[in-house]
């Protein structure tokens, strides 16, 4: 047994958000005019958060029938979304379903009653430290106070990265290159040479293995840095 939505409950759906997609990234209108002038398209479903039978997509046995079909348990999407939230549970959770439907219906809500939808709510970004300015990922200064925006490291600490490798680089070729033969001549009684008898051969090497440090090792640190969030940085301190 299926526990569908009335048609009031689905048109109900479709008006809180102003009869777009609720989808973040899409947005879209879910009706348009037909060719045929006498006709409206329409492209919008009312979804089930958690399916409307045993067996569909994000289930929940614990709700009543009553619940299963209620607004508070519907999304109204676009005919791709719809398909898309059912084919992958995993990547499209309840508590994001809930998160989208929240999102849409305030959304919904400022464009109702004739005001401008704060940005915050429109796009990903983030809020300036010093004077909360919503910023949107991506843009590199805030427009409300000019702080610089840095994602990853900052040229400075680029460049300290790179000469900090650079040392690693050259210490543990000295460590490798000098103490090491001591150390086994010390313990073992063995005769090396430091350098293993090969200076120029140590040389090359522990200058291609600091130069390789430096250049990878900054661009690694970069992209760590870039999963957290940016830096606000006043008036280029740095
Ligand atoms: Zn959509
Ligand atoms: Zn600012």
């Amino acid at each position: 047994m299926r526990d569908d939505f009335t048609q009031k409950t689905k048109l109900t759906l479709q008006h809180r958000v102003g009869n777009c997609c609720s989808n973040p990234e899409c947005r879209r209108k879910t009706t348009g005019p037909n060719s045929d002038y006498t006709k409206a398209s329409s492209i919008g479903v009312a979804c089930h958060i958690t399916a409307a039978s045993m067996n569909g997509p994000r289930y929940d046995s614990d709700l009543f029938p009553e619940d299963r079909k209620s607004v508070l348990n519907g999304i109204w999407l676009c005919e791709s979304c719809a398909k898309m939230i059912d084919v992958d549970v995993v990547r499209y959770p309840v508590e994001l379903l809930y998160g989208w439907k929240h999102q849409a219906e305030a959304i919904a809500k400022y464009e109702y009653e004739g005001q401008d939808v704060p940005l915050e709510l429109l796009y990903s970004g983030y809020n300036c430290p010093y004077c909360e300015t919503f910023v949107k990922e991506g843009i590199t200064f805030c427009k409300g106070c000019h702080a610089d925006i840095c994602y990853g490291l900052t040229p400075k600490e680029k460049g300290e990265t790179a000469k900090s490798w650079g040392m690693v680089g050259l210490g543990s070729c000295m460590v490798l290159f000098m103490f090491v033969p001591e150390f086994l001549n010390g313990i073992f009684g063995f005769s090396i040479q430091s350098f293993f008898g090969n200076a120029f051969f140590s040389l090359g090497f522990t200058a291609v293995l600091s130069f390789l440090l430096m250049i990878f090792m900054p661009e690694h640190e970069h992209k760590k840095r870039l999963k957290e969030n940016p830096r606000f940085f006043k008036a280029r301190s740095y």
